[in-house]
């Protein structure tokens, strides 16, 4: 075995069926008595619901969240934490909720509760990416990383099919990336190989059956450990090439991760023997970049980057902002390469076995 560094974060995990009733509990066992329950104007009946539930606990709900966490969204949210002296953050929702709890406790460092609601694993990580003036500017503090987490498969069982998949596939992005990445360890590998298997397996049953609780259990729990590689080691090609077309273009995040991810896997598979062969396992399959094509495609995925307006010439845009500042990559950065990558995402080509 070669040496390694495993950096742990830590954090209190609530899993399973039903779990959210344990809240109360949570708070309390904090210490809290004026909590803030934050979430999307989507999920604004979910959490006076949850509100409900902390009773006198709870002072107030802020449903304000927005994706990609707009510093003037915090800072409205930031005036109720002040009026209402709010001790303590309840999240419920994706990533753009558990963004905004987020951003409030890197500048308040107030304890954080979160209840994920899609499978973007951003609960997991210390890392917070805010939108100031149209920058998405990525920050990384201890602060960020939320106390506890609180996995109750049933809030996913109303996330819509298309959403489930996309996020799914955002999940095993995650996993996909630290399989490869510079700071690679065993522990991670191992969580992200049953990662990509669980959801992989999990997915076409959401598909066919979208509230069956098994299959939505065993998908949190990849998107779980999915969101631990995540925030444990570095990522690559494709989060960089996500991050840029969110960035600048305001693609939708999981939908990009979608289109994206099996062009970034066959860009890497030369370069990254041992990844490929964990997701040969976790896929059962001998082309996992044309595999994970496939498994979205099937499920309803829309796998042309031009299906989301994207104007053609990202094509030769997206190369250059790449590499005017690239993340460390198993193969290597080769514009040409790049264009074929991104041309092929734009176009919805299958990635072709070699
Ligand atoms: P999202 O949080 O924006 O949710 C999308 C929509 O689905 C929202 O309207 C939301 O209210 C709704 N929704 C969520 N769960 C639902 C459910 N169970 N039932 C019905 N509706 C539901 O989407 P997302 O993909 O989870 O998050 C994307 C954001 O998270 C991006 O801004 C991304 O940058 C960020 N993110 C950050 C990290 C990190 O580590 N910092 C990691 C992953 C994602």
């Amino acid at each position: 075995m070669r040496d390694f560094v495993y950096n742990a974060h830590p954090a209190r995990v609530i899993f399973g069926s039903g779990t959210l009733a344990r809240l109360p509990e949570e708070v309390e066992r904090l210490g809290l008595s004026r909590v803030l329950v934050v979430a999307t104007p989507e999920q604004e009946a979910d959490a006076r619901r949850i509100a409900g539930r902390i009773g006198e606990r709870a002072a107030g709900v802020f449903a304000g969240a927005r994706m990609h966490t707009p510093t003037d969204v915090t800072a409205r949210a930031m005036e109720v934490v002040t009026a209402e002296r709010i001790d303590g953050l309840v999240a419920v929702g994706g990533g753009s909720t558990t963004g905004l709890a987020k951003a409030i406790a890197l500048r308040t460092d107030l304890p954080q509760i979160v209840a994920p609601t899609t499978y973007a694993g951003s609960e997991m990580t210390p890392i917070l990416g805010e939108t100031e003036n149209g920058r998405k500017v990525t920050k990384s503090d201890p602060r960020i990383l939320p106390e506890v987490v609180i996995y109750d498969v049933d809030l996913t069982l109303t996330l819509p099919v298309l959403m489930s998949v996309t996020s799914g596939m955002n999940a095993i992005a995650h996993a996909v990336e630290a399989l490869y990445a510079r700071e690679a360890n065993p522990i991670i590998s191992m969580m992200a190989e049953r990662a990509v298997a669980s959801l992989a397996r999990a997915l076409p049953v959401i598909h066919e059956r979208p509230d069956d609780r098994e299959a939505r259990s065993d998908a949190l729990f990849g998107a779980w450990l999915c969101g631990v590689c995540l925030g444990s080691v570095g990522m690559a090609l494709h989060h960089k090439i996500c991050h840029t077309l969110g960035g600048t273009y305001n693609l939708p995040h999981a939908e990009t991760h979608t289109a994206v991810l099996p062009h970034a896997i066959a860009y890497n598979a030369g370069a990254a023997p041992e990844a490929m062969q964990a997701l040969r396992r976790a896929l059962a399959t001998d082309d996992p970049a044309g595999a994970t094509f496939d498994l979205a495609e099937r499920l309803g995925a829309t796998m042309a980057l031009s299906s989301f307006k994207l104007p053609e010439k990202a094509v030769d845009e997206v190369p250059d902002l790449v590499l005017a500042n690239p993340y460390w990559n198993p193969a290597p950065l080769d514009r040409a390469a790049l264009r074929t990558l991104v041309a092929d995402a734009f176009a919805g080509r299958r990635p072709s076995a070699d």
